[in-house]
C-alpha cells in the first residue's frame, strides 16, 4: 500500500514536472509553471521520505538543515546575478550525484564484487563523470560570471588545449570502460575517475569567455540532468530518471536555442574562445558622438507615432524597469504606439528582459520578438534603445570577422532615428565597439538609465 502511494506520489510529480516546462513556453502560464514545478518537487521529496528504504532520519535532517542555510541565501541573490546564482544550484547538483555514485560504488563493493554488476557499474561510471564535471565547471562559469578577481573572464588558451581536455576526457572514458569491466581488482582506478571528471570540469570551461557562460551553464544543466538520470538507474529510482532526462533535454534544447539565437554553432562556443579582447583597429579614428537632452529626448517622443523600446542588460543593472514601464505607459496615453523588441539573448540570462518587464507589468501584447519587429523598423519613428549594445550592434550583420558577426541583432539603426541610453561609450559583454552609437541618426542620452528614464518622465509629465 505505502509503495503503491510513493508510486502515485511519483506518478502525479512527473506529469507535473512536463507540465511546468511546457507553460514555461509563454510568459502567460509562467507562474503557474512555477507553482506546478514546486508542487512536483514537493511530492518528489514527500514521497521519497515515505520510502521505507529510509532508515536513519538524523542524517537527512542534517542535510535538510545545510541545505536551508545554503539555499535561503541563495534566494536573496539580484536578478542581475541569476546565471551564476543558477550555475552554483547546479554545481550542488552534480556533486550530489558524484558523492551518490562514490557512496553507492565503496558500499557495494565492501558487500562484495557481485553486487557490482556491469549495468550498474556503467550508471555509476556515468553518474560520477558527469557528476564531478558539472560541479567544478558550474563553479568556473559562476565565478567567471560574477567577475572573481582571480578567475579570469576572457577565455584562457594555450597550444594544443582541445587535444588535452579530449585526451583527458579519453583517458577518462577508458578508466571507466575498466572499471566496469573488473569493477573490484581495478577499484585504485576510481579515485583516479574522479579526480580526471574534477579537471575536466574546469579545464572545458576556462578557454570559454564570459559572454558564452549563460549557454555554457544550460549546457552543464543537461550534463547535471544526465548525471541525476545515471543516479536514478543506480538508486532505482524511476522519478529520478525521468526528472534527470526531463532536465537534461531541455538544458540542451536551451543550449541550441540560444546558440541559433547568437548564430554560433556549439564547437564554436565549446572551443571558439569567443570574448577575446579584440585589437580594436578603430583605435584613434573615433568618430563624433551626438548627444540630447532629456527635454529634447522628451519632445521628439511626444511627437513620435511609432516608439520601439529595445531594452538590454543596462536596464537590469539599473533596475529601470519599472521606469521603462511608466514611460511607456505615459507616451501611450498621449497616443503614441510603443512597443518592445525583445532580442532572445539581451541581458544575462533567456528571458531575462520578460522578466523584469512582466515585474513592471507591462502588457505581454506590447512585447515583440526580435524576427517581428524587424521588418517594420524602418516605418519606426524613434527606438529608444535603454542599455542594450551588443544585440542591437550593426557590426554583427556586416562584419563577418566581428566576435558576434551573423549574431540575428534587432535593427535599431534602421528606424529613422535612435534614442540610447547607456552611461558612456563603454562596450557591452563582448566587448567590441558599436557603431550604432556613432551612426548619423542616433542621439545618446548618457546617464544611468534610471536616473534619465526619470528625467524623461518628469518631461514628459511637465510638457503636457
Ligand atoms: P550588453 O552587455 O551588450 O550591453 C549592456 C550595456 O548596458 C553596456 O554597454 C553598458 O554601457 C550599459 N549599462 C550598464 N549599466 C547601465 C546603467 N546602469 N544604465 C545605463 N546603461 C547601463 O547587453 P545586451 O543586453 O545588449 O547584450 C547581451 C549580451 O550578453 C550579448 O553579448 C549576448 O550574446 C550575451 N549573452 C546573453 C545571454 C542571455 O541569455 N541573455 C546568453 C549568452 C550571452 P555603459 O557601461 O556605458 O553604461
Amino acid at each position: 500500500m505505502r509503495s503503491d502511494l510513493i508510486e502515485l506520489a511519483y506518478l502525479a510529480a512527473t506529469a507535473l514536472f512536463v507540465l511546468a516546462l511546457h507553460w514555461m513556453n509563454d510568459p502567460k502560464t509562467a507562474r503557474r509553471a512555477v507553482a506546478a514545478g514546486v508542487a512536483a518537487m514537493s511530492l518528489a521529496v514527500a514521497g521519497t521520505l515515505f520510502s521505507p528504504a529510509i532508515v536513519n532520519w538524523g542524517w537527512i535532517a542534517g542535510a535538510i538543515a545545510v541545505g536551508v542555510a545554503v539555499g535561503v541565501p541563495l534566494s536573496w541573490v539580484p536578478i542581475t546575478a541569476v546565471p551564476q546564482r543558477t550555475a552554483v544550484s547546479h554545481a550542488f547538483g552534480g556533486l550530489a550525484a558524484g558523492l551518490v555514485g562514490t557512496a553507492k560504488y565503496y558500499l557495494w563493493l565492501g558487500e562484495g564484487p557481485g553486487d557490482l554488476t556491469p549495468f550498474r557499474m556503467t550508471a555509476i561510471v556515468a553518474e560520477v563523470i558527469l557528476g564531478y564535471l558539472t560541479f567544478t565547471g558550474s563553479l568556473m562559469a559562476a565565478a567567471k560570471l560574477q567577475e572573481v578577481r582571480w578567475i579570469p573572464q576572457r577565455p584562457v588558451t594555450y597550444p594544443f588545449q582541445n587535444a588535452v581536455n579530449l585526451g583527458l576526457l579519453a583517458i577518462a572514458l577508458g578508466g571507466g570502460v575498466a572499471l566496469v569491466l573488473r569493477p573490484s581488482p581495478l577499484h585504485v582506478l576510481f579515485p583516479i575517475l574522479i579526480a580526471l571528471a574534477l579537471a575536466f570540469g574546469v579545464l572545458l570551461v576556462i578557454p570559454i569567455g564570459g559572454a558564452d557562460m549563460p549557454t555554457v551553464i544550460s549546457l552543464l544543466n543537461s550534463y547535471a540532468g544526465l548525471s541525476a538520470v545515471a543516479m536514478g538507474f543506480v538508486l532505482d529510482n524511476k522519478l529520478l530518471v525521468t526528472a534527470g532526462a526531463l532536465d537534461g533535454s531541455s538544458g540542451l534544447i536551451l543550449s541550441i536555442i540560444m546558440c541559433r539565437a547568437m548564430n554560433r554553432s556549439f564547437t564554436n562556443v565549446l572551443f571558439g574562445a569567443f570574448g577575446q579582447l579584440q585589437t580594436s583597429a578603430a583605435a584613434g579614428e573615433a568618430k563624433p558622438v551626438k548627444t540630447e537632452t532629456p527635454e529634447g529626448a522628451a519632445q521628439v517622443l511626444q511627437m513620435a507615432s511609432k516608439v520601439v523600446i529595445v531594452p538590454g542588460y543596462g536596464m537590469a543593472v539599473a533596475q529601470a524597469q519599472h521606469r521603462v514601464a511608466e514611460l511607456a505607459d505615459q507616451l501611450m496615453k498621449n497616443g503614441v504606439d510603443v512597443r518592445f523588441a525583445i532580442h532572445p539573448v539581451a541581458g544575462r540570462m533567456p528571458g531575462h528582459m520578460n522578466v523584469l518587464l512582466a515585474e513592471a507589468k507591462v502588457p505581454y501584447d506590447r512585447l515583440v520578438e526580435m524576427d517581428d519587429i524587424n521588418p517594420e523598423m524602418p516605418q519606426v519613428d524613434v527606438c529608444l534603445v535603454i542599455g542594450a549594445n551588443d544585440v542591437v550592434n550593426p557590426a554583427a550583420r556586416h562584419d563577418p570577422q566581428s566576435p558576434i558577426g551573423g549574431m540575428p541583432i534587432i535593427d535599431a539603426d534602421r528606424a529613422k532615428m535612435c534614442l540610447a541610453i547607456k552611461r558612456s561609450m563603454n562596450p557591452g559583454f563582448a566587448g567590441i565597439d558599436n557603431a550604432l552609437y556613432t551612426a548619423e541618426r542616433t542621439y545618446m542620452l548618457f546617464g544611468d538609465a534610471k536616473a534619465v528614464l526619470g528625467e524623461l518622465i518628469k518631461q514628459l509629465a511637465g510638457g503636457k
